[in-house]
């Protein structure tokens, strides 16, 4: 591989990239450390800190149950409708609050505790452990003889329109798909998905964990009924931050959480004996809502609100197409291919890399004693290297020295001094 001209073109790419100075928002303090799993867990926003610091030391320090009524009530539905501007979704529509499996789990049982005489849950077998298990233990609990189908996939990387034509049919009461792909990366279009489960009087839940801060999203223009995701990923919440979840507006008084906990009342300090769901979004909260991660999570919007999704989307189309085409370069010859769709409408912000020692090589890529690099993508079974791509602080330059770094592990079996023990997470 001729090393220098990678790195030149990939230098160049840098210089001309709008959001080349954002990376300064994400200081590191290994100057060696090029961070490639943002997809899993965003990195800390500098801001983030003197924030976390503020809501420590003076909030919660000094103003102590105070600070309820100066902003920490009115969190979930102030970082709802900063969200919502990231989704398509008026701010009306989205409130930040527990997990996504408990969001999830939420809207499974406010949907198929009413579904009439339909029967069917339709996902695919792409989808991510969480968002099937969900959709099982509410089919278990109900135990209305519901069941779900899992569309296949042919290729392991997409799914085909053939599958979702014969899936979502009328005996569909609820399409719930992940809109970028945890493993392949693979993007469904969201507009005609959502259509389609309309038209068959289905009901639609996209899963926005792998798309949020990466790709616009536009949930108002598909019309989709209900959205759940992390921020903990690309939108740098920090570890364990709370989900959120969008109902769409003509809904949201119709269905009903089953979790009838005390921030859903209409008034929560009235303490009555009998519970009153409150109007709009408020009603599907549960009990109280995380303020720490909400408050570093508020520096990192910051941030997105002056990059602007468009761009985002931008840089990230170049990065994955750049990492794609040295891939075909110079990673085929080595046994490396791609899984993840080749076409960039159909691609969210990370590539699945394959290879047969996928593991042992990405072990040699963390390790910081083995070569001048400290990289970290993640590894998914059997076979992934997950390179996620955040364009708010990753740059060209970085993935040419992935590249290269991968080459030389393989080249040299460097892998081989590594065993294949897992720890506990991969
Ligand atoms: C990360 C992720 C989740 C996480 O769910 P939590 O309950 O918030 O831990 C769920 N679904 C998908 C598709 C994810 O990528």
């Amino acid at each position: 591989m001729k090393k220098e001209s990678l790195m030149e073109m990939a230098a160049s790419m840098d210089a001309n990239d709008p959001l080349r100075t954002y990376s300064s928002f994400f200081p590191k303090s290994d100057s060696r450390l090029i961070y490639f799993d943002g997809n899993s867990l965003g990195m800390l926003p500098g801001p983030a800190l003197r924030n976390l610091q503020d809501v420590v030391e003076r909030q919660w320090g000094q103003r102590l149950i105070r600070a309820y009524n100066e902003g920490w009530w009115m969190k979930p539905s102030h970082l709802g409708s900063r969200i919502a501007k990231l989704i398509g979704a008026g701010s009306d529509e989205v409130i930040v609050c527990d997990s996504v499996s408990v969001n999830m789990f939420k809207m499974l049982v406010a949907v198929l505790r009413n579904s009439g005489e339909k029967r069917k849950v339709v996902s695919d077998e792409l989808n991510f452990g969480t968002d099937l298990y969900i959709i099982q233990g509410v089919i278990d609990l109900l135990d209305k003889g519901h069941r779900l189908e899992l569309m296949k996939s042919d290729d392991g990387i997409t799914i085909s329109n053939h599958e979702l034509e014969t899936a979502i049919d009328n005996d569909t009461a609820l399409v719930s798909l992940s809109y970028v792909s945890f493993r392949s990366a693979f993007m469904y279009d969201m507009t005609k998905v959502t259509e389609l489960a309309h038209s068959r009087g289905a009901m639609m839940l996209w899963d926005l964990c792998h798309a949020v801060g990466a790709v616009p999203v536009d949930l108002n223009k598909a019309n989709a009924d209900f959205a759940v995701g992390c921020t903990y990923k690309y939108l740098n919440g920090g570890p364990g931050s709370t989900s959120f979840l969008y109902v769409r507006r003509d809904l949201q008084e119709r269905l009903f959480s089953p979790i009838w906990g005390w921030w859903a009342d209409a008034d929560p300090f009235s303490f009555n004996t009998e519970f009153r769901p409150a109007e709009g979004m408020r009603k599907y909260l549960s009990g109280s809502v995380p303020i720490l991660s909400g408050s570093a999570m508020e520096s990192s919007l910051d941030i997105f609100e002056m990059a602007g999704m468009d761009n985002i989307r931008k840089k990230s189309v170049e990065m994955s197409s750049f990492f794609l085409s040295m891939v075909d370069k110079y990673l085929k010859p080595l046994g490396f291919r791609s899984g993840s769709p080749a076409v960039p409408e159909k691609r969210g912000s990370h590539v699945s890399l394959k290879h047969k020692e996928a593991f042992r090589i990405c072990k040699a890529l963390i390790d910081d004693s083995e070569g001048d690099w400290t990289i970290i993508p993640d590894y998914r079974a059997p076979d992934n290297i997950r390179v996620g791509f955040a364009p708010l602080y990753n740059s060209f330059s970085e993935i040419a020295i992935l590249t290269a770094e991968l080459a030389r592990i393989v080249e040299g079996r460097l892998y081989e001094k590594y065993d294949n023990e897992t720890g506990e997470v991969t």
